[in-house]
């Protein structure tokens, strides 16, 4: 991975903190902020700091990140008062799920019902 890819990156630039995002969390290893475009009253997106394109890139060695980025999702849905009613982490992969950023992000969805199955 070269740095003009991280340096392209709209979420890398989010995490380095280069583009503008109302942060909901930070810490070594994760950064949340709110969706530029809402579809929920609750609309977080969980990113690691480190560029990683999709979940198809991760590995055994990356399940503790991946089970972090989990855990922010769940300490957010508490934080911002939805966890009781309910919330939905969606991590969308690829093309036909409807991925627009190709930097790993967990969709943390609250604050309305939802339909099941997703469209
Ligand atoms: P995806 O479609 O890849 O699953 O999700 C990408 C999400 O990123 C979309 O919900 C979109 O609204 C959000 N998004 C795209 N560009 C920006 C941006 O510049 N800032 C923020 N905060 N969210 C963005
Ligand atoms: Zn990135």
């Amino acid at each position: 991975m070269g740095g003009s890819e991280m340096e392209d990156c709209l979420f890398c630039s989010i995490a380095a903190g280069d583009l503008q995002a109302k942060i909901a969390y930070r810490d070594e290893y994760a950064v949340a902020f709110h969706d530029i475009n809402p579809r929920a009253p609750v609309h977080i997106l969980i990113v690691p700091v480190r560029h990683i394109e999709s979940l198809l890139e991760l590995g055994a060695e990356d399940a503790g990140l991946l089970g972090h980025l989990h855990l922010v999702a769940a300490r957010l849905a508490r934080e911002l008062g939805v966890a009781e009613r309910g919330f939905r982490v969606v991590i969308n992969t690829n093309r036909e799920a409807g991925q627009s950023v190709p930097h790993l992000h967990l969709h943390l969805l609250g604050g309305r019902p939802m339909d099941w199955p997703p469209g």
